[in-house]
């Protein structure tokens, strides 16, 4: 679908001057593929984009914003623009013009009156030429407070429970763009203090905060999570905000630094709560480190927010139904598209979440090298709601729809524990084990990289 995201920008503040542009006159500052470039990220910005995608196709090529977490075109240029584009951004990026078989990965910086966009460039070649996807990251963003997360109140309970433990390991987890460090963000904000030493290593910095100590790790220059996470263990310390978890040295240093009398606030790439344990395991990182740092999990995915001008309610699909455990009859709400959401049935994100607390139990399963399907009972019983629940208490309650939930949430038929629901679990119309025999007869959506 097309989008207008109103005039072009003609000149866009700060954007970097002729670098380089060679003697080819379409890279000249008013050149049409030094303007094309400013008008799309001037209306990515405006449209509050978090990328953009410019992709070559056999007689075109094609630009789109990803908003909201979905693609949408923003418009097709003529083919004979795209290398002069594709050149111009890489110019912006620093990166190698000439090279055109290898993929490139480099960023942009651009300041303007009140606001400062980092965007991340990275180039594939692809069957009609390079594709560019350009990240973009809002840095004067503000950050939101914990009431404006959307946890319930159950979760919200566990999650304040957790971020003021003295000392210990924190993880959020989720795919990327998922929220997960504005999640974390607006912990900090609750613990920053004139008498609290926070300091935070994050590839790249994503939010401005006053009054803690942010840092950027720089892998090409060597410096890496785990070498800089050594140095602000140097730095006395209270809380640590760790960017993310991608390796067993990392997560080693930030489990000893959370034992050692920090709180330490990090990410991790997996498909739920319970099941960063073993995801963690399978990296190297050693059981008894994590059964003795680890103090709490959050699983979270931002769904689509219906437009309240527009929403209708109804019963759900049968596959809906089915997938959500629910009801053919019990009503929910759905996307209908209206001038106030440009016709998506959709308005900005909302998050869902699972929060786990580890206890001595839970600590002993992960000592015993548990199962997934073990951990998740376990979360379970111990007060965890599933996020399946919780997305499904903010459909019912006209939040989001059943389809934006079953195309973000992750829902696997035996990762409930049918035995004892967790509390607030609807009473179950098809059971996990009918769909397991084939009640649902469409694929069940797959986890997300
Ligand atoms: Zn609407």
């Amino acid at each position: 679908m097309s989008q207008n995201f109103g005039s072009p920008f003609n000149q866009f503040p700060g954007a970097p001057s002729q670098q380089g542009g060679g003697a080819d006159s379409r890279l000249s500052p008013q050149g049409p593929a030094v303007q094309l470039v400013n008008s799309m990220i001037g209306d990515a910005v405006r449209a509050s984009a978090s990328d953009i995608h410019i992709e070559p196709r056999k007689d075109k090529m094609e630009v789109r914003f990803r908003i909201d977490g979905v693609l949408q075109t923003w418009r097709d240029l003529q083919k004979d623009l795209q290398d002069t584009i594709v050149a111009r951004i890489k110019v912006m990026a620093d990166l190698d013009i000439n090279e055109k078989r290898l993929p490139q990965d480099g960023r942009i910086t651009v300041s303007f009156p009140g606001k400062s966009l980092d965007m991340r460039i990275s180039s594939l070649p692809v069957l009609y030429g390079e594709k560019v996807v350009m990240r973009l990251l809002d840095r004067s963003m503000s950050v939101r407070p914990l009431e404006a997360l959307d946890f319930s109140p159950h979760n919200k309970a566990a999650f304040d429970e957790l971020i003021h433990q003295p000392l210990g390991l924190l993880l959020v987890t989720g795919p990327t763009g998922s929220g997960k460090t504005t999640t974390l963000y607006s912990a900090l904000n609750v613990l920053r203090s004139k008498t609290t030493n926070i300091v935070t290593c994050e590839d790249p910095v994503e939010y401005d905060m006053e009054g803690i100590n942010q840092s950027q790790v720089f892998e090409r220059i060597g410096l890496t999570f785990a070498r800089q996470l050594r140095a602000i263990l140097r730095q006395d310390p209270d809380v640590i905000l760790v960017g993310e978890i991608r390796d067993a040295e990392t997560a080693e240093i930030a489990f000893r630094a959370a034992m050692t009398g920090h709180l330490v606030l990090s990410t991790l790439h997996s498909n739920d709560a319970p099941t960063s344990v073993t995801r963690l395991i399978d990296m190297g990182v050693p059981p008894f480190l994590i059964s003795s740092g680890l103090i709490g999990m959050v699983a979270q995915r931002l769904v689509r927010r219906l437009c309240p001008a527009c929403r209708r309610q109804g019963p759900p699909t049968p596959r809906q139904a089915a997938l959500l455990s629910i009801s053919t009859t019990d009503p929910i709400w759905h996307p209908v598209g209206c001038q106030k959401c440009e016709g998506t049935g959709y308005k900005g994100r909302i998050g869902v979440h699972e929060v786990v607390s580890v206890d001595e139990r839970f600590q002993r399963l992960i000592m015993d090298r548990a199962t997934g399907s073990e951990l998740r009972r376990a979360a379970q019983q111990t007060g965890m709601v599933p996020i399946r629940e919780d997305a499904l208490m903010k459909i019912r309650a006209g939040l989001t729809s059943a389809e934006d939930v079953i195309r973000q949430v992750y829902i696997r038929v035996d990762d409930y524990d049918t035995a004892s629901p967790a509390p607030g679990a609807p009473a179950a119309e098809t059971t996990p084990e009918a769909l397991a025999a084939g009640a649902v007869p469409a694929a069940l959506p797959q986890p997300q990289a």
